[in-house]
């Protein structure tokens, strides 16, 4: 199977298999993680933050933050087009902390980006304590990659734009960095560039990383302190931790420059899916490790490359995305292309 369902389906490596064997040890939620604790400093210095925190999901870093960051009361999180805790986190949201989410419209042909303008507008004349009937503009959240929008990356001048204007208003912002690595990859900016100017900001070690478990919430000492009263009362706090932490470190020491790879196999994917007939894209947009195209039934598209051992995910009816990862070579591409060549012509 050319499995390009998600950067979420690769196996852990023999290599950093052995790491999580070698793995230090200790109870994690009593601070005694030799193993996890260093992952945390790690992160936290990657994102240019005081501290972090190992959590079991990138969910849980979305949930706690938009915990810590919503008041009760109406308050409001700005958020880009199919952003994740707005359309996969099961609400959590506003289940979990009564956030309204406002949804900012997209710079055009660019799904999930938006700009200064749209943050403005979506606050109004509604300045904090301004306007009554109007829910409290509180929390701008960011996706770097953005992944419904294809894998684009968020140019770091227009983050830092959108970022002015929040901090104007007195927002709090966040940075849903579930692959955020690959933007540092592809873009040469750091990470920290890209973080530091955030309340909040994680990464997840189950995408391109390709780690079993994991992701790491950064912040301000204070922030990740209650971030902490959080990962208890739900349950997020563990014990032997150090066996999943150690293949965060030993991907951030080993799969980290290697995600270039995974974009050359994307563009090489969309360029060939490009010269298909039936399936539309332009190969341009693809900037990261993540591929969306146009194909008239999606669903009985997939089923005919799955059933020639070529795994991708519809999103909706006529359009399919393929995601590129450590499991994945050229070659891989190359017969994951003949294939679509294949059920394109049936
Ligand atoms: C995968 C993903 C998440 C959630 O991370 P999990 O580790 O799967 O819980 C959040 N945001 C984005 C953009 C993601 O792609």
């Amino acid at each position: 199977m050319i499995n390009l369902y998600s950067d979420t389906q690769t196996r852990p490596t023999d290599a950093m298999r052995a790491a999580m064997a070698a793995a230090e040890v200790g109870d994690e939620q009593r601070r005694e993680d030799p193993t996890v604790i260093a992952l945390e400093e790690r992160v936290a210095e990657l994102l240019g933050q005081e501290a972090a925190v190992f959590l079991p999901s990138g969910t849980m870093c979305n949930a706690i933050s938009v915990r810590l960051h919503i008041r009760p009361g109406g308050d409001e999180m700005l958020i880009g087009e199919d952003a994740h805790p707005l359309v996969a986190e099961a609400g959590g949201p506003a289940s979990i902390s009564g956030a309204v989410m406002t949804v900012l419209p997209s710079d055009a042909g660019r799904p999930g980006i938006f700009g200064a303008g749209a943050v403005r507008n979506a606050i109004g004349g509604s300045s904090p304590g301004g306007n009554r009937y109007a829910p409290r503009p509180r929390l701008l959240s960011v996706e770097q990659t953005v992944n419904l929008g294809g894998g684009l990356i968020w140019p770091a001048q227009q983050m830092l734009e959108v970022l002015d204007v929040a901090a104007e208003h007195g927002l709090r912002t966040h940075l849903d960095g579930a692959r955020l690595m690959n933007a540092v990859v592809a873009s040469g900016v750091t990470a920290s560039d890209y973080a530091e100017p955030f309340d909040t900001a994680w990464i997840d070690f189950t995408k391109g990383l390709g780690a079993p478990v994991g992701a790491c919430l950064a912040g301000s000492r204070e922030l990740i302190s209650e971030a902490w009263r959080y990962k208890q009362m739900w349950g997020g706090a563990m014990r032997q931790a150090g066996v999943i932490a150690a293949a965060g470190l030993y991907a951030l020491d080993h799969h980290v420059d290697r995600l270039a790879d995974d974009h050359a196999n994307a563009r090489r994917l969309a360029e060939g899916l490009a010269e298909i007939d039936g399936i539309t894209i332009d190969p341009a947009t693809v900037e990261t490790n993540i591929v969306v195209f146009g194909v008239a039934e999606a669903d009985a598209f997939c089923a005919a490359l799955e059933a020639e051992g070529v795994r991708m995910g519809t999103l909706g009816d006529d359009r399919v995305r393929a995601v590129t990862h450590l499991d994945v070579d050229a070659d891989g591409i190359d017969r994951a292309l003949a294939v679509a060549r294949k059920v394109a012509a049936a």
